[in-house]
């Protein structure tokens, strides 16, 4: 199974708030090692580390692991033992795409494989919208699927950069039936 989920200016319209293509998709429990590609600027890099922290305090243990920084890109056959973050190789997006998170998943539903792309590099957004892009796509290694409301990290579009935003209920409800 394949799921591909866009961040773009212009949004990804689903009310569902799990990746669900056969059933919901998630990590199954296991933590997720976050490698971080050398394409992705030294300045830039905070921003990764700082979303691995957002999600670990959010759910309470570490289901984010930082294995540092990685010589490939995210969609590098190397990178799959991990998953990979920074700009990946092979792309095609629309001009207004931020980040896309490319998910797999065994028939179980358990995410084999992902990897994050920072399409536009994090050093061209506000310093707010950076790092709420990357915990945005962090949402979505977890399982986590585009919410239609504004008011949530989830949502499809660059976050407004007036509000600090956290997750739903229903989406916290769903986060906690697998974390
Ligand atoms: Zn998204």
């Amino acid at each position: 199974m394949k799921l591909l989920l866009v961040l773009a200016l212009t949004g990804c319209a689903t009310s569902r708030y799990l990746a669900a293509p056969d059933g919901p998709m998630h990590q199954c429990r296991l933590p997720v090692l976050i490698a971080t590609s050398n394409n992705v600027p030294a300045s830039d890099r905070h921003f990764i580390t700082e979303a691995i922290d957002w999600w670990n305090f959010y759910l309470g243990y570490e289901v984010f692991m930082d294995m540092g920084i990685v010589p490939f890109p995210p969609d590098d056959l190397r990178a799959r033992s991990l998953v990979g973050v920074g700009t990946p190789l092979n792309y095609t997006v629309k001009a207004t795409t931020v980040a896309q998170t490319h998910l797999n998943s065994y028939a179980n539903g358990c995410i084999s494989y992902a990897y994050v792309g920072l399409i536009r590099p994090l050093g061209t957004l506000t310093t707010h919208d950076a790092a709420l892009v990357v915990r945005h796509e962090f949402g979505h290694l977890l399982g986590l699927k585009d919410a239609t409301e504004r008011n949530t990290l989830m949502h499809g579009y660059i976050p407004d950069t007036l509000t600090d935003k956290d997750l739903l209920e229903v989406e916290h409800y769903a986060l906690k039936l697998f974390y």
